[in-house]
């Protein structure tokens, strides 16, 4: 069995990074990093290549009960309502500058835990992260409630005060992007977090838990909890003394928490969830310009992404010269290690041997059903987890490849003749997360907008989340928003206090 050491160091000599990393592997409590209870050590395999990396030790029960009793702690002596939001706001911009020391550093563990390029690691995920954490420091002071006019002998205000210990578990996609979105107004607002990476990525969560350290939070207000979501996630949904989860994953997951919040003390929820969002091309559209944001809608990241364009839908007079062009597109691309220079025409592996069995699962079903294989198909070599980019023609709404979210570099190409016909369309699905649209027609661009049940809505690009805008789905894509100023309602409860100023009896 892989035996669990207290620091991994990996040696990266890239033509993009030369150094060597050190990353702690144990569980992160009280400001320090301890073994785990169960020594069964959770594997951290890079999806470039299918080799175990490092071993990292895995949360159970017992580690979890003693995390939350010292975020509990921490909360009632050390943070939440004992410290001023300016000190907050210190401590959230000496993390964030830390996290920008090591921007580096962070976007090449990202290259080995999920699989991601290094270079959109650096100039995407860990900006959007850092500008996160900086916008919500800035929120920290500037959390209040507001005075309310009732009666002339009552002063009526309301107080925003932290919620407690909020449990914040996140996926494997993009970890630590939506670490920054947990992190960022949980601490403002003055809540103590445990957070639970995935277990296919916790290696980038461990490194910014020494940054948490050295930035100078008190022990406890941040802990890190790697585990296996049937251990570590299930004992923090279930725990009586933890306020708040804020979820980011599937839907199943999802429903778990719902479920676990139910079952215990009705804890708050925030869930993040999946998306098939539509990818919608108009006739009067650039189509050079279309063709580009639709394929890095669907191909970034391998399309692991929960806002994904991955129902392409095109109307009929440019529908065959867009996906001629589309098509040639995802032909050539080609698989890219994680370290590439030219990140444009790579793609990225898919983060594990089950999810790349997954995908191969859909695309047959897609054969399976009817459709027409437009491009891809196969898997990619035989190293790492690298499948072709997809697309499926000739799709029927009731086919799984169109329903289901698949995760993975697949889309499909629907032809559609005018606007109600698309509306109904895109609009029959459970998720309703992201939708993009492509029109050089402002009237029509804001009628979709209005017309789309979805969260976010993006006009002639591919959907990319902005920290300063509220991000969250319709449907089944989630409940409350991250981001934004809209996300600090999910850490925050109201107090209203009403005080007698003059009526005696
Ligand atoms: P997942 O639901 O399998 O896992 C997410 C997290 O939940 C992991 O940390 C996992 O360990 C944990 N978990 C699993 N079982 C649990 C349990 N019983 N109790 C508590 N926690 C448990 O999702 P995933 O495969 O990691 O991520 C992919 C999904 O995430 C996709 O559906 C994607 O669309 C979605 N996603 C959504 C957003 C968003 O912001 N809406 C962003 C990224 C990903």
């Amino acid at each position: 069995m892989l035996r669990i050491k207290q620091t991994y160091t990996h040696h990266f000599d890239t033509p993009v990074f030369k150094k060597d990393v050190t990353v702690h592997t144990g569980l992160f409590i009280d400001n320090e990093f301890v073994d785990a209870t169960d020594q069964t050590p959770i594997e951290v395999i890079d999806p470039a290549t299918g080799k175990i990396i490092t071993g990292v030790a895995g949360a159970t029960k017992p580690d979890v009960d003693k995390a939350v009793a010292s975020a509990q702690k921490a909360y009632d002596t050390t943070w939440g309502l004992k410290v001023p939001g300016v000190e907050r706001a210190k401590l959230l911009h000496k993390l964030a500058d830390l996290w920008e020391a090591h921007l580096d550093e962070l976007a090449a563990i990202e290259a080995i835990d999920d699989g991601k390029q290094f270079l959109v690691a650096k100039s995407y995920e860990l900006l959007n992260g850092l500008s996160t954490l900086r916008y919500y420091a800035g929120f920290a002071d500037k959390i209040f409630g507001k005075t309310i006019e009732t009666d002339p002998t009552k002063l009526v205000y309301t107080l925003h005060e932290p919620i407690g210990v909020v449990g914040a578990i996140i996926p494997w996609n993009y970890p630590l992007m939506i670490m920054a979105w947990k992190l960022g107004p949980a601490l403002a607002t003055g809540n103590c977090v445990i957070l639970k990476p995935s277990e296919i990525t916790p290696l980038g969560a461990l490194k910014v838990a020494e940054l948490v350290r050295e930035a100078g939070f008190p022990p406890g207000v941040v802990s890190v909890l790697p585990g296996l979501g049937a251990a570590a996630g299930q004992a923090l949904i279930d725990h009586p003394a933890v306020r708040k989860i804020s979820f980011t994953g599937s839907v199943a997951t999802g429903r778990r928490v719902l479920a676990a919040s139910g079952a215990t003390n009705l804890k708050r929820i925030t869930l993040e969830l999946g998306g098939k969002g539509p990818n919608v091309v108009f006739d009067d559209a650039d189509i050079e310009q279309a063709v580009k944001w639709t394929a890095m809608g669907i191909f970034t990241h391998a399309g692991q992404m929960c806002i994904a364009g991955s129902r392409i839908f095109v109307q009929e007079g440019i529908y065959d010269v867009f996906v001629q062009h589309l098509v040639a597109v995802a032909k050539s691309m080609q698989p890219g290690s994680g370290f590439e220079t030219d990140i444009m025409t790579k793609v990225d592996p898919v983060v594990s041997q089950s999810q790349l069995e997954r995908i191969l699962g859909y695309i047959r079903s897609g054969q399976q059903e009817g459709a027409t294989v437009l491009a891809g198909g196969t898997q990619v070599g035989e190293t790492g987890f690298f499948l072709q980019p997809t697309l499926f023609g000739d799709v029927r709404p009731e086919m799984k490849i169109v329903r289901e979210e698949i995760f993975g570099p697949v889309g499909v190409v629907i032809k559609f003749r005018d606007e109600a016909e698309l509306v109904a369309m895109a609009n029959a699905s459970d998720y309703g997360l992201a939708a993009c649209v492509h029109t050089r027609d402002l009237e029509r661009a804001t009628r979709m907008a209005r017309a789309l049940e979805a969260g976010s809505v993006y006009i002639n690009s591919m959907a990319l989340p902005d920290c300063r805008v509220a991000f969250g789905g319709y449907k089944m894509s989630g409940i409350g928003k991250d981001l934004g100023e809209y996300a600090l309602e999910g850490y925050t409860n109201v107090k209203a206090v009403h005080v007698n100023i003059g009526q005696k009896l």
